[in-house]
């Protein structure tokens, strides 16, 4: 293995994806939903792809036209920018793939990247991969322990802040709404991270692929739309979470014509250009959700709401068990403090050094629910931090979400 993978080759998915499979739990842990996908996506590719054979052929490098065309009308009226379809967009493989394109595209040896913690766990390597230095600073209660309630709760220091940047920082990485902790960033902690941008001269990724889960009052603001950022911003989507279709696996960046033919440079000679037949499905799913965007019906809408109900199902269950959820304002996930099941658990059977991992696995053992430990999501200096608390994904049928509370009620 060359020495820049050496340090990064433990995936917290690998390992969990396993577990499931060894022990047939309730799994809570992996983001993605198991009901279906809404039947106009899947009926579009079903038919699309009997009646037109060109769609499986190659299509252009760096997006399907239908695709980058409907991307295009859906974000230039949301960001306040025409975004031209031809130059301004990158479809490639997931956003995990627009962050590859994103951060190899930008990154060179030496230079620093900021990432706010907790983070979705492929941004550090990535950044290392590329020869980067990654830079974390973790999001904080502002509450005293104990009566932290909400995702909006957890906040970042701004003086801590303003001292990462400096004349090394490349970019900075953030997540709105933010994976595993739901929370969604305000305009006045956008608009204080992009005068730091625009002060230091940094670039700025913006990993929205939540960006239609956002739970009421809450909203999602583009930190693309603010005054000055769309010239440094690439905003990054993704159609598995947009429609439920994670094994899709297409997602997007959009931002100035400048940034994103470095993401081209990399996708050109990597990915080169992604599935046809799934692009143009998307497509049609996206100028579905155009036509009725104001009405109530929009996907985009309705999946919120859909979503604030099993939300708060999982927050009254984790609730009523003795943990502390922190109830998420956007996203799939919901983060819970544990500490006062420690009683209840056998954490010395387990070998990990970190005792969320031990707690998930002793629960997926003992329980036969499945959660994510969250220690993955920051980096070894402030691991510790969160070792209490155990990731659940909420996006699962109405079936499962109660199969879950009837194993751990018992247990408790
Ligand atoms: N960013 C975040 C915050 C995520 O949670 C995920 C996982 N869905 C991704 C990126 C990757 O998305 P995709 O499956 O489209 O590659
Ligand atoms: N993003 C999903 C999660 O956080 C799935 C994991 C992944 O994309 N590697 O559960």
């Amino acid at each position: 293995l060359p020495s820049r993978y050496m340090n990064i080759s433990k995936n917290v998915w690998l390992e969990y994806l396993q577990l499931a499979k060894d022990y047939e739990p309730i799994d809570l842990g992996h983001g993605y939903p198991d009901f279906p996908p809404p039947r106009h996506i899947v009926g579009a590719l079903k038919y699309l792809s009997t009646t037109d054979l060109h769609l499986h052929q190659y299509t252009v490098d760096f997006g399907h036209p239908r695709l980058v065309d409907s991307l295009a009308k859906l974000y230039s009226p949301l960001v306040g920018h025409k975004i031209d379809p031809q130059t301004e967009i990158l479809v490639t493989h997931g956003a995990t793939g627009a962050l590859f394109s994103s951060i190899n595209g930008h990154v060179d040896t030496g230079d620093e990247v900021i990432i706010i913690e907790p983070f979705f766990d492929c941004y550090v390597p990535l950044v290392q991969i590329a020869g980067g230095i990654p830079k974390c600073i973790p999001l904080k209660p502002k509450t005293i322990k104990g009566d932290v309630l909400s995702s909006a709760d957890w906040v970042l220091d701004p003086i801590e802040l303003e001292n990462m940047f400096n004349e090394k920082t490349k970019l900075i990485i953030i997540n709105t709404p933010n994976n595993p902790l739901g929370k969604v960033f305000t305009k006045e902690e956008l608009e204080s991270i992009a005068d730091l941008c625009k002060k230091w001269n940094v670039l700025c990724i913006s990993d929205e692929v939540y960006e239609w889960m956002v739970y009421e009052p809450n909203k999602h603001v583009r930190i693309a739309s603010l005054s000055g950022m769309w010239d440094r911003t690439i905003t990054i989507g993704s159609a598995g979470k947009t429609f439920g279709i994670t094994g899709w696996k297409t997602g997007w960046a959009y931002g100035p014509e400048i940034l994103i033919r470095n993401l081209r440079a990399v996708h050109q000679s990597s990915i080169y250009t992604c599935l046809t037949p799934l692009q143009e499905a998307i497509a049609v799913g996206i100028e579905k959700e155009l036509r009725r965007f104001n009405d109530n019906d929009c996907y985009f809408k309705s999946i919120s709401r859909d979503f604030a109900i099993k939300r708060n199902f999982m927050a009254d269950l984790l609730t009523s068990i003795g943990m502390k959820p922190i109830v998420p304002q956007g996203g799939y996930f919901m983060m819970a403090d544990w500490s006062s099941l420690d009683n209840m658990v056998d954490l010395s059977k387990e070998s990990d050094v970190r005792k969320d991992y031990r707690f998930t696995k002793w629960m997926v053992k003992n329980v036969g629910v499945q959660g994510i430990p969250p220690t993955a999501f920051y980096s070894e200096p402030h691991k510790y931090l969160i070792e209490y608390y155990v990731r659940y994904c909420f996006v699962k049928k109405e079936e499962n979400l109660k199969i879950a509370a009837e194993k751990l009620l018992k247990w408790k």
